[in-house]
Formats: structure tokens, C-alpha cells, sequence
């Protein structure tokens, strides 16, 4: 389990640069380096700041992140062991705007 801290403030899973959803996706199946690594579980805020079809969050105290980043120093078996994992991803407007920015080549 990690803590995921983010900078996709235009995702509506993110509260306080924290991700609020319990389980992550992050994919980067060749990823050499971490702009080869995206947040699939990025989902575009509404305009109005909120998205109706979302039901209320409350912040996990951990996150488990799937990840297909397998040349990742962190990745255990499809799995992220880092402890803290940074998010990046000022201004996405897609999942493919958004990147691992803890990826650390083995
Ligand atoms: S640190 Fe590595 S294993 Fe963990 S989510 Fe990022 S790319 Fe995947």
C-alpha cells in the first residue's frame, strides 16, 4: 500500500494533491523513464468542480496502486511497493497528460 500525492488537480479523485480513490491504475508496460508511465485512473473533473456520477470520497489512509510498469524498481508483480508515490500531472486533461513521477528504472 502507498500514499499517492498528486499534482492532476483536474482529476476529480484528487482532494488536497492526495488521490482519494483506494485502488490505482497505473500502466507504463515498456516505461524507461517516467513520462513513458501514465495514471489510468485519471478522470477529468466537471466544470461545475464535481462529478455527480461520483459518489462522496473519503480519503484512504493508504492507496493500492496495479502497475504494469514492470522495468520499475517499485513493481512487484504488477504491484507498486514504494511507500510514497508522486502523481504528476499540472493541468491533465487525460490520463496520457499524467505520469509516475517516483518511476525508477531497475
Ligand atoms: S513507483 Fe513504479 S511501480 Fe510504483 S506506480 Fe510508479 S511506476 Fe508503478
Amino acid at each position: 500500500m502507498s500514499e499517492i500525492s498528486c499534482t492532476a488537480h483536474t482529476c476529480a479523485y484528487n482532494s488536497d494533491s492526495y488521490c482519494t480513490l483506494n485502488a490505482v491504475h497505473v500502466c507504463g508496460q515498456k516505461a524507461k523513464k517516467s513520462c513513458d508511465t501514465s495514471c489510468e485512473s485519471f478522470y477529468m473533473r466537471t466544470s461545475a468542480g464535481t462529478n455527480a456520477s461520483i459518489p462522496q470520497m473519503h480519503m484512504p489512509s493508504s492507496n493500492s496502486i496495479e502497475c504494469s510498469a514492470e522495468k520499475c524498481l517499485y513493481n512487484d508483480s504488477g504491484h507498486c511497493k514504494a511507500v510514497n508515490v508522486d502523481i504528476n500531472g499540472v493541468g491533465a486533461d487525460c490520463s496520457a497528460r499524467t505520469e509516475c513521477g517516483t518511476f525508477v528504472k531497475k
